[in-house]
């Protein structure tokens, strides 16, 4: 996660557990996460050298704002670099990263802010401003397999695209428990640190960091685990159906781990808050059980996202035969 993103967060949980100012508000896998989603993707991408030519295309000339090194992995974390770059575009897209599915009364519908449909003619990188994951996922996989559209919008479709699948299968993007932002506002605290951190981030950076050194380490690690039949699988059901799918299965790995095997073990940690000192929550003291279970869930969402991203990719750009 870059050093913006993660001010932000900082200020967000302080906030939260002040005000619950930020609930509803949600960061993404880390940067690292989304690269090791990317990089999966690209490997089958690359099996199809003319998706990959297609690919290739669309992404080429310079993203506004720009990325250091704008590879297919950099340009994964391009949509938080947006979403982080002014006041006025945070707004305008924050909530297109997550689908906040209540644990304790799940509505899939009131997490996605009712049936939003876009306006005729509407692009889809223009808004509405109060959408979910899964319906930009839909709206932006229509574009991408659109050639009438312009190759600008398409460009953003797949930028979008190539953000959001990784962020619907981060759990705490699909989930929420008691308005807490996806867990921004659950502070837990690892061995003896004696500074902690949300949960969110937990699953963010400290379950991707689990699987491996490098993002292209862990990707390599985790696409020799990936069999045909597991694809298969993995990319079944109609594609207007498929988005939604991904947050139904997200959302029990939330709900089921990253929330109901928290330990029940608590202990005052320290939260940073720039606009003054420290808070001192009770932090929920992650243990190597919790650990564990969360590495081998993150592992198999990361997988999924990465097969899945190159499905809809290929199938959005692929020629006519
Ligand atoms: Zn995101």
């Amino acid at each position: 996660m870059g050093l913006p993103i993660r001010w932000a967060l900082t200020a967000c949980l302080a906030l939260a557990i002040a005000t619950s100012l930020c609930a509803g508000e949600a960061l993404a896998w880390g940067n690292d996460g989304h690269r090791v989603v990317a990089l999966i993707a690209r490997h089958y991408i690359d099996q199809d050298p003319q998706v990959a030519q297609a690919v290739d295309d669309l992404l080429a000339g310079p993203t506004d704002p720009a990325l250091p090194v704008s590879t297919f992995a950099e340009l994964a974390t391009w949509a938080d670099v947006y979403r982080a770059s002014t006041p006025k575009r945070r707004a305008a897209t924050h909530l297109w990263h997550f689908i906040d599915i209540d644990v304790q009364a799940p509505n899939a519908t009131q997490a996605c802010f009712g049936t939003v449909t876009l306006a005729p003619g509407k692009l889809a990188s223009s808004g509405p401003a109060r959408d979910c994951v899964v319906d930009k996922i839909n709206q932006f996989r229509s574009e991408l397999a659109d050639a009438s559209l312009p190759a600008s919008e398409r460009k953003l479709a797949l930028l979008y695209l190539l953000h959001f699948v990784g962020d619907v299968h981060q759990p705490l993007h699909a989930a929420e428990r008691n308005k807490d932002g996806g867990g921004n506002a659950v502070p837990v605290v690892l061995g003896a640190n004696a500074w902690g951190l949300p949960l969110h981030s937990y699953w963010d950076d400290n379950v991707v960091h689990s699987l491996g050194g490098t993002p292209d380490a862990i990707a390599n690690a985790l696409i020799a685990d990936i069999t045909p039949a597991k694809r298969k699988t993995w990319t079944s059901g109609a594609p207007a159906g498929q988005a939604l799918a991904w947050a139904n299965e997200s959302f029990p790995v939330a709900r089921d781990y990253a929330y109901a095997k928290l330990p029940s073990k608590t202990r005052t940690c320290k939260i940073s808050d720039r606009n003054g000192p420290p808070k001192t929550p009770d932090c929920f003291v992650i243990d190597t059980v919790y650990a564990n279970a969360a590495s081998i869930q993150g592992r198999v969402q990361l997988e999924k996202a990465g097969v899945r991203l190159a499905s809809v990719i290929i199938q959005s750009l692929r020629p006519p035969p």
